[in-house]
């Protein structure tokens, strides 16, 4: 990419496009990694091994298509442990100060960085600057800017990088977007994202701005953004915000309780959303349309995710998301798979974007245009 003015025209161009496939063939309901398999696989290393890390690690037990085969730390005794558990050797075994030496390492591919918000912006600019691909947890980064920056890195570098959207390999969220897309659910009008927990301890990084980049948004209300897109099948043009707070001690400034957002769609369909961190049982999608409704409840949570729609329960089989996350990345990466809904970093950034003005509308209390 020759500047940056460019670049951003570019992602701009790519944000307008209509961001999922229009027919697909429901194929992660049929995904089965019991079938020997002896293609090509992707050595990850994770960074951060902390609880996802930990999921992530024992869920790729299960790929056939991705492989554990290094670690980036600052814990030595937790690198001690997964050097036991998964077998890895010294010689793939990093920290936070000597990781871009990464690039020496012919045995990792991938690094899938796995750490506090705050820090995947950086963290993902040194993989790409040492050549390896990069799968970033969400949310990608704290804005659209650090985003985009981090976009920009991994193309310059030709390496992938692609945001850790588990959701968007599950078998009953692919059915309902495949149902929209084959015209079942008619003109699709309304979305409702509800997502929320009660979180606990007040010293955990989820609570520090520097960070987390803010509160319940950055961390669960994502999954209500990203989720309006997909299930809408376009990417909002205005947003509205109410932010409302019940304890400042334990949610400091910058640091968002709940929101509620209102997000408005070029088709003329409207989403009504809420993040919080200070109640539970919000874990519910549901989508109506002139000729039908889909809902999921539990709708992003690890699963089994609960669906139905006018037409009856869904039933597909529960999968664990990590495992076939890994193996659908390790195919984009390795084969250049097209997923049904994209998972690369501007996709990311379409969140940041979208979450930036968010936070404006919240505070200025007005209606915010999203220019794509
Ligand atoms: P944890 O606090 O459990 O783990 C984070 C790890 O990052 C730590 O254990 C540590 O690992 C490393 N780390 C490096 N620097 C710091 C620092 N300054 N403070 C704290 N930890 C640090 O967090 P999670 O695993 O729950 O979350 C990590 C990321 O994963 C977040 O971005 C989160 O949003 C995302 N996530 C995604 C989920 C999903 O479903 N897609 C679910 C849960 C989280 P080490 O000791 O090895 O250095």
């Amino acid at each position: 990419m020759n500047s940056r003015r460019e670049f951003l025209q570019k992602l701009t161009a790519s944000a307008m496009a209509f961001s999922i496939l229009p027919e697909f063939e429901n194929e992660i309901t049929k995904y089965n990694n019991d079938q020997p398999y002896d293609g090509p696989v992707l050595r990850v290393a994770i960074m951060g091994l902390g609880s996802y890390g930990t999921r992530v690690a024992e869920a790729m037990q299960s790929c056939k298509m991705a492989k554990l085969t290094g670690v980036i730390s600052g814990t030595p005794d937790k690198i001690k442990n997964w050097q036991t558990k998964y077998n890895i050797p010294e010689k793939n075994c990093y920290n936070y100060e000597n990781f871009d030496s990464i690039k020496d390492n012919p045995d990792i591919d991938a690094v899938y960085v796995i750490t506090p918000n705050a820090l995947h912006h950086g963290q993902v600019i040194r993989v790409a600057k040492a050549g390896k691909h990069a799968i970033c947890e969400k949310p990608m980064a704290l804005n659209a800017k650090e985003g985009a920056e981090m976009v920009e890195a991994c193309k310059k570098a030709n390496v992938k990088l692609l945001v850790g959207y588990r959701m968007h390999f599950e078998p009953k969220t692919l059915e309902i977007i495949r149902m929209r897309n084959a015209g079942e659910l008619g003109k699709v009008l309304f979305f409702q994202g509800l997502c929320g927990f009660r979180i606990g301890d007040p010293t955990q990084w989820r609570l520090n701005k520097q960070l987390a980049g803010g509160g319940s948004m950055m961390d669960i209300g994502i999954y209500a953004v990203n989720g309006s897109r997909y299930m809408i099948g376009e990417d909002p043009v205005w947003v509205t915000a109410q932010e409302t707070k019940t304890d400042p001690i334990k949610f400091k400034e910058g640091v968002d309780e709940t929101i509620q957002f209102q997000l408005g769609f070029p088709g003329g369909a409207v989403a009504s959303c809420l993040s919080t961190y200070i109640m539970n049982n919000l874990d519910r999608f549901f989508l109506n349309g002139e000729k039908g409704f889909a809902e999921l409840q539990p709708s992003t949570g690890y699963g089994p995710i609960k669906g139905r729609t006018n037409k009856g329960e869904l039933d597909f089989p529960h999968v664990t998301h990590q495992t076939v996350q890994m193996d659908e990345m390790a195919a984009i990466i390795l084969q250049g798979k097209q997923p049904v809904v994209p998972v690369d970093g501007e996709e990311g950034w379409k969140d940041m974007k979208i979450i930036d003005a968010i936070f404006l509308a919240a505070k200025t209390g007005k209606k915010t245009a999203i220019k794509w």
